[in-house]
């Protein structure tokens, strides 16, 4: 299992799909979280107990921004929340790697060293690119001002630290035809 990574607009989920093009299969765990906190009953019920009824809409859907707000400057109930979700995405997982025939498979995650998930990992790869770069992608994608795709960046682990851990690096800085070779020269690499 490799841990694909990379901080907000490096061009990981781009990556994720030059490997499935690739005929390797990726778990997208954040995406994953979103349908898990919606589809998993016992989880919905814990986190209403931990954060109120609120945390789902009208529609019995999981109300993001409501909860944003909650957790937001309170690391406690962040843990706590944390603490709920991330176990059940490993139990996904888990399930969704036991299907796995191929033998390699990828594991798409933002956090990957922050919840130092990169030691249950084979090997690191990390999508990194210039912060001007990225914030622009993000820009343009999500319709979102500069200073807001900069604040988020802030909140995430340096680049320069996760370079120092990753085991291989692909660097997004220039278009999509350079980042697909760089891409299948590292699954080169790691076969
Ligand atoms: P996030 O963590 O915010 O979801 P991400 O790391 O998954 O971001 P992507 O969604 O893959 O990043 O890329 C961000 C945006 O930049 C996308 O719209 C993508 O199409 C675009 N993009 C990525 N790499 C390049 C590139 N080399 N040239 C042009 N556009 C790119």
């Amino acid at each position: 299992m490799i841990g694909l990574t990379g901080g907000i607009g490096s061009g990981k989920t781009t990556v994720a799909h030059f490997i499935e093009e690739c005929g390797f299969p990726v778990y997208y765990s954040d995406d994953r979280a979103k349908t898990i906190v919606n589809d998993n009953e016992s989880l919905k019920v814990r986190i209403k107990e931990l954060l109120g009824e609120k945390a789902y809409d009208e529609n019995g859907m999981y109300d993001r921004k409501f909860v944003a707000n909650k957790v937001f400057n309170n690391n406690e109930l962040l843990q706590s929340l944390n603490g709920i979700i991330h176990p059940a995405v490993r139990i996904d997982f888990e399930e969704w790697v036991s299907q796995q025939t191929k033998y390699l498979v990828f594991k798409e995650t933002a956090l990957l060293f922050e919840l130092k998930l990169n030691l249950q990992c084979y090997k690191s790869l990390l999508v990194t690119a210039q912060d001007n770069l990225r914030i622009k992608r993000v820009m343009d994608r999500d319709n979102k001002t500069y200073r807001e795709v900069q604040a988020i960046m802030e909140r995430q682990m340096p680049e320069k630290d996760k370079i120092r851990i990753a085991d291989y690096i692909i660097y997004n800085d220039t278009n999509l035809d350079d980042l697909k070779e760089q891409t299948e020269r590292v699954i080169f690499e790691i076969e």
